[in-house]
């Protein structure tokens, strides 16, 4: 993309609503415009993060035999009833009515709709297991909507549901939708650990929030420092293998890590003190087991194999797609912008023309653009007739992790600058090393 073509409105001042680093940053990098309290716009290099972000959570989730599937935002009132949810989600629900009077409502969540389609269609354990999932569009009237898209009212959230005959299934599908959300975090290049937490109105007894530690996160947690240790890495998953998914629960749970609402004290001092730590944390998704909580109500059964109707033992398992916007940048961020990990960058790289208008310096720029997109990477190319200062201004505000720069004085000796985002190292080299040392970085990611 030129830059000369794109539509980025960055801003010069600092917005003086936003109070949080992620906030401010999204809007002074025009990611986002607010639209209403809690609802906003994503602007076109915003929306780029929000599809890389689905995209990662797509591909962990396919990898793990879950099924992607659309539900829609708005839902009729009578599921709800039947479930007893309708009076009980309290005035966070939006409800409206339409021409013909029906009482509707837009999703906080899916847990009736999908059971609805589920108990019309599944009628023998023959078809399970079975975990279907949508990335869609959910609204809450948050009482305090704040800090840009972190807790707004509209939001955007990947919630899967799993049906298994038994417990222990579901508790198989609980422990495998840990690995791969520890897997689809790690990717985005953030730490979210798993904590035991309280399962507030979705309701059930398993459930664990997973936390991205940051100061201006709205979640109280306690835990062992320890925790902060263990990665997931690139080890091979099988996720038909019940023991395998159980240890990697067990290896990331069995260390102190807690929730404010969850948190036991007399527990917590058994943690060795210097490894005892109290701090802040962004929620970016919870999975919770529910046995038959929906099922029954919704009459949601199958024939088991001796003949009987029983109710599905169910799971729901939510990221918080569009707050992983937000959060990403709380972790990973500098006084000149942002600075985002390779796997959801919005662009590549950036490749920034010292001398716009010098012939050579120019084609020298446009041919490394071709090349990074015939590479299959992305390019964002600052080809204004700006002063240098103020592109660079611009690639350190919005962050790409590596910059191409291109001038007349390193040409004379048939050479660009790579420079990193994260640590400012420079580097001159000829420009098909630069396009080689990039492709070798992205292979990775
Ligand atoms: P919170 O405690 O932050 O209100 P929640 O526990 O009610 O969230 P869940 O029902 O677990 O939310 O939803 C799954 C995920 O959706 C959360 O982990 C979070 O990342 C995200 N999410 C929830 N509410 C919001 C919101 N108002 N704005 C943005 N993301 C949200
Ligand atoms: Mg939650």
């Amino acid at each position: 993309m030129r830059l000369s073509r794109y539509f980025l409105p960055v801003l010069k001042e600092t917005p003086a609503e936003a109070q949080i680093a992620s906030h401010r940053l999204m809007l002074r990098a025009g990611m986002i415009k607010q639209a209403s309290a809690g609802i906003y716009s994503w602007l076109p290099l915003g929306y780029r993060v929000l599809r890389r972000i689905e995209q990662i959570v797509h591909e962990e989730q396919q990898r793990a035999g879950h099924i992607p599937m659309l539900m829609p935002t708005l839902q009729s009132a009578d599921l709800w009833r039947e479930s007893g949810r309708y009076d009980a989600y309290g005035p966070e629900m939006l409800r409206f009515s339409d021409r013909q009077d029906r009482e509707m409502l837009y999703g906080p969540t899916n847990e009736e709709l999908i059971t609805d389609i589920v108990r019309a269609n599944v009628a023998s354990y023959r078809d399970l297991p079975l975990t279907l999932y949508h990335i869609q569009w959910k609204f809450r009237d948050e009482m305090r909507p704040r800090f840009g898209v972190m807790r707004g009212r509209e939001f955007l959230m990947k919630d899967g549901y799993n049906f298994d005959l038994t417990q222990d299934d579901a508790l198989h599908a609980y422990n495998r939708h840990l690995v791969t959300y520890l897997r689809t975090y790690e990717r985005m290049g953030l730490q979210a650990i798993p904590m035991r937490a309280d399962s507030g109105p979705i309701g059930g007894d398993d459930t664990h929030e997973f936390l991205v530690l940051a100061e201006t996160g709205e979640s109280e947690v306690f835990y062992d420092s320890a925790v902060t240790d263990i990665r997931l890495g690139d080890r091979d998953i099988d996720y038909d293998d019940v023991d395998q998914c159980r240890a990697v629960l067990d290896e990331f749970t069995s260390l102190y890590a807690r929730t404010d609402e969850t948190h036991d004290e007399g527990e917590f001092a058994q943690v060795p003190e210097v490894r005892r730590r109290t701090a802040r944390g962004i929620e970016v998704g919870q999975i919770f087991y529910f046995g038959t909580k929906y099922s029954e109500p919704l009459g949601a059964t199958v024939q088991g194999p001796d003949g009987k109707q029983v109710p599905l033992h169910m799971g729901s398992h939510g990221i918080g797609v569009s707050r992983l916007v937000g959060a990403i940048i709380e972790a990973s961020h500098d006084e000149r912008g942002i600075v985002w990990p390779e796997g959801v960058t919005p662009f590549h790289a950036g490749i920034v023309n010292l001398r716009q208008g010098d012939p050579s310096t120019d084609s020298a720029c446009d041919g490394i653009y071709r090349q990074l997109e015939a590479s299959g990477l992305t390019a964002l190319y600052d080809d204004r007739e700006e002063r240098a200062g103020a592109k660079f201004a611009t690639m350190d505000l919005i962050g790409l992790p590596w910059r191409i720069t291109v001038g007349p004085r390193g040409l004379a000796n048939g050479q660009v600058e790579l420079t990193s985002r994260r640590t400012g190292e420079n580097e001159a080299m000829s420009p098909e090393s630069a396009i080689a040392r990039l492709k070798e970085i992205y292979a990775d990611v």
